[in-house]
């Protein structure tokens, strides 16, 4: 039992240093990562780490990509993302005050914004390969 708990606090923090260097990954992400250095690591474990992150606040969810893939965010400030539609980056952005008044005047209806905003896009490196 005590062997376990070593493991999955090994894991549980090799799983924190990753996502706070990468600010945003999926589970499979994370299991490609992690299984370079632990290759008995499973997917399962992955999956009940990060979810035991998110429940612990330690995590919130970050726009899921064109495959729809559930993604984490280590940052957990309330922020705005542009994500390339092409290979789904995402970057972390603080579009700010001087735009939303101007989307929700263009919205109308006296609808305003209160959660993130998340701005699609093609991301440099696709540009430079031409998509
Ligand atoms: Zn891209
Ligand atoms: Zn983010």
């Amino acid at each position: 039992m005590r062997a376990v708990q070593d493991r999955t606090t090994k894991y549980t923090s090799a799983v924190r240093e990753f996502i706070a260097v990468q600010r945003h990954a999926t589970n499979a992400e994370i299991l490609v990562h992690l299984q370079a250095v632990y290759p008995d690591i499973s997917a399962t474990t992955v999956h009940r780490i990060t979810a035991r992150l998110y429940e612990r606040g330690e995590l919130q969810l970050a726009p899921t990509g064109a495959a729809n893939v559930l993604r984490y965010d280590a940052n957990l400030t309330l922020h705005d993302h542009f994500m390339c539609e092409v290979c789904g980056l995402l970057r972390d952005a603080q579009l700010g005050d001087l735009v939303r008044p101007a989307i929700e005047q263009a919205i109308g209806a006296d609808c305003s914004i209160s959660g993130s905003l998340t701005v699609s896009g093609i991301c440099k490196q696709c540009h430079k390969e031409g998509v």
